[in-house]
């Protein structure tokens, strides 16, 4: 069972660089950054930039890059796995839909420890599900699932916020939601984004796209190129900058129109 770390105060990356195994090239070429407690980072770049990459280092799934991941500090790979499990809560784009109800799969958020059924129904009213939830012949014990006959079903997107709903549930201190909007509409998307910022407030929240919309949220935007941070900066200051970011932005500008 995930070891809840109850106090991140940074997390740094300094001069990391990695290639999957039996590849020859890096796809992290020297990163260094640092994300503290309590902001937003948004990581952006195009598809192949190296964002998921990060996050896959982050959550321990490769430890052999070279330089260092510290975490207060600490070199992540010396953090017990049940520990450094316990540290984050990731939605990934390829997020669960589980077929069970809907209380069921906000208790897996964390087996450990018995749901809060209140906290639960304020998330589910703070992302606009409870109408819905309550249209089910059985509320919140409703079997979801288009399986069986008569069956009831969350949409696509319900069932993303449902995946946000499990991920705030869970007592970790960084968030992380690595493109689990991606298939919802770029407007959408943003809002999904907006409603989880303002609930992670004492937390750290990484938010990894290639659109951009939901950038202009961040404390800070991590620019990533070829495996590189390119640039690095609050919103004003990037678009000011009309580099990278500026160019992205605007090639995407009539998606929010
Ligand atoms: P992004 O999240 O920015 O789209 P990724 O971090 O997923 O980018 O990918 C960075 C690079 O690593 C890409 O060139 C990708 O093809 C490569 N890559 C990703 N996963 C693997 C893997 N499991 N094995 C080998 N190469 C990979």
């Amino acid at each position: 069972p995930p070891q809840y770390v109850k106090n991140i105060e940074e997390i740094v990356f300094r001069n990391v660089c990695f290639q999957y195994p039996g590849t020859d090239h890096k796809v992290l070429k020297n990163v260094s950054f640092t994300m503290k407690m309590g902001k937003n980072y948004a990581l952006v770049g195009v598809n192949g930039a190296g964002k998921t990459t990060i996050i896959k280092l982050l959550t321990g799934l490769y430890s052999d890059y070279s330089g260092e991941i510290l975490i207060n500090g600490r070199e992540l790979r010396s953090y017990p796995p049940s520990e450094q499990k316990g540290i984050f809560s990731v939605v990934y784009q390829d997020f669960c839909r589980h077929a069970l109800t809907f209380k069921e799969n906000c208790e897996i958020s964390d087996p450990c420890h018995k749901l809060s059924e209140e906290k639960m129904v304020k998330l589910a009213e703070q992302f606009d599900l409870v109408r819905r939830i309550e249209s089910f012949p059985e509320g919140y014990d409703t079997l979801l699932g288009k399986t069986r006959e008569g069956g009831v079903d969350l949409s696509g997107g319900q069932w993303q916020k449902l995946a946000m709903v499990r991920a705030l549930l869970r007592p970790a201190k960084v968030r992380i939601l690595d493109e689990p909007t991606a298939s919802l509409d770029p407007k959408m998307e943003s809002e999904i984004y907006r409603l989880f910022q303002e609930m992670t407030k004492d937390t750290l929240t990484i938010l990894v796209s290639h659109r951009l919309g939901f950038a202009r949220l961040a404390d800070e935007i991590i620019v990533f190129e070829n495996g590189k941070i390119r640039e690095q900066g609050g919103f004003q200051r990037l678009m000011q900058k009309k580099g990278l970011f500026y160019a992205m932005y605007e090639e995407q500008r009539s998606w929010y129109q």
